[in-house]
C-alpha cells in the first residue's frame, strides 16, 4: 500500500493546528529544542519507508529506549524478569514513587521509571558494557550503522535526577537492585539520552510489526509469543497514565518519550515514529498523538 499521500495529508492538516503544549523543561536541555519541528516516518512491515516534515531530525528518544532495555533484558532472562517488575498498567506518573512503597519495590510495569530502572539493572547484570551492547542492540534491529547519545541531554538529566536517584534508592532498599544506584543512573541515563530521528525509530520498531522478526538481517529478535508481550506492555502501559487514551483514540501498540517522539506498530503492517517535542499533561507528545489518531481513522486500520 502507498501511504505517502495519506501522511501528507494529515501532516498538512496538522500543520496547521497551533502549538500548544510544553517542553520537557525538567532536563533542562530539551527546554531549547524548536519547538515547532514536526517529522512522520512510516516504514511497513517489507521495509518502504514514506516520510514526511523533520523525519531526519535527530531528536531525544527518552523513554523510547525503554523498549530496547525491556528487549534486552526478556530476550535472555525470560519469564524470570517478571518476579522483579509487574505487567500492569501504573495509573500514575511516570516517575511516581508512593506506589512503588506501598508495592514493596516491584514496579507496575517495564515504562516507568522504576520498571526500566530494573530492566537496566538486568541488561547491566548481563552484559559487562551495558552502554554498548545497548547501542549495538539498536543499531542490529534498525539496520542503522551508528548510534550516538547527546551527552548535553545526558549531563542536564543527571544534574536533576533527585526524582529517579530516590526510586532507585527505594529499589535498593527493597532488594530490587543488584547494581550500585549511581552506576545504573550513569546507564540509564545514556540510553534515555540516545538520539534518533524518524526514520531510524520506525525501523528500529520494525521487528515488533514483523512478528520479531528483522528484516534488516534477516535474524529473529524475539519469537511470536515474546513479541505479543512487548506489543502488548506497549499497548497497556506505552504512554504513562494515558495509555488507555491512546488505545482508545490511536489503536495502536507503541511508546512515547518526553523527548517529543512517539513510536507505534501495526502487527502484520508497519511501525510509525512520529515527532513533536510540545507534551500534552499526561507527558505525551500533543501533536504526535493526533497525528496517529487521524491517520488510524482515515486508514481504517488499527489493532481493533
Ligand atoms: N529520562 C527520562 C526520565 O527518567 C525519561 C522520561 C520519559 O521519557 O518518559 O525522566
Amino acid at each position: 500500500m502507498d501511504y505517502q499521500e495519506i501522511i501528507e495529508e494529515v501532516y498538512h492538516e496538522l500543520l496547521q493546528m497551533p502549538v500548544k503544549g510544553k517542553l520537557a523543561d525538567y532536563i533542562p536541555e530539551l527546554a531549547s529544542v524548536d519547538p515547532n519541528q514536526f517529522g512522520v516516518c512510516l516504514v511497513d512491515k517489507n521495509g518502504e519507508e514514506f516520510q514526511c516534515g523533520d523525519s531526519l531530525q535527530p531528536f531525544s528518544i527518552q523513554s523510547i529506549s525503554k523498549v530496547h532495555t525491556l528487549v534486552l533484558a526478556y530476550s535472555q532472562v525470560g519469564v524470570d524478569l517478571w518476579k522483579r517488575v509487574n505487567v500492569e498498567p501504573s495509573g500514575n506518573p511516570f516517575n511516581n514513587l508512593a506506589q512503588l512503597e506501598y508495592e514493596n519495590g516491584i514496579p507496575r510495569n517495564p515504562f516507568i521509571n522504576s520498571g526500566a530502572l530494573v530492566t537496566t539493572d538486568t541488561v547491566m547484570s548481563l552484559y559487562p558494557n551495558a552502554k554498548e551492547e545497548i547501542k549495538q542492540f539498536i543499531s542490529n534491529v534498525s539496520g542503522e550503522e551508528s548510534i550516538v547519545v547527546n551527552e548535553n541531554v545526558k549531563r542536564s538529566e543527571l544534574a536533576c535526577a533527585s526524582r529517579n536517584y530516590a526510586v532507585a534508592h527505594m529499589l535498593k532498599s527493597y532488594g530490587n537492585l543488584q547494581r550500585e544506584v549511581d552506576d545504573l543512573m550513569e546507564v540509564y541515563t545514556d540510553h534515555c539520552a540516545i538520539e534518533m530521528n524518524c526514520y531510524q525509530l520506525a525501523k528500529s520498531f520494525l521487528y515488533l510489526a514483523n512478528h520479531g522478526h528483522n528484516i534488516y538481517t534477516d535474524t529473529q529478535i524475539l519469537d511470536r509469543g515474546l513479541t505479543k508481550r512487548i506489543n502488548a506492555l506497549m499497548l497497556t502501559c506505552g504512554f504513562y497514565d494515558e495509555a488507555g487514551e491512546f488505545a482508545f483514540r490511536v489503536g495502536l501498540a507503541g511508546k512515547s518519550g518526553v523527548g517529543g517522539g512517539v513510536v507505534a506498530v501495526l502487527p502484520g503492517e508497519f511501525s510509525i515514529a512520529v515527532y513533536s517535542p510540545p507534551l500534552n499533561r499526561k507527558g505525551n507528545p500533543r501533536k504526535a498523538l493526533y497525528f496517529l489518531e487521524m491517520l488510524t481513522t482515515k486508514l481504517g486500520i488499527s489493532l481493533f
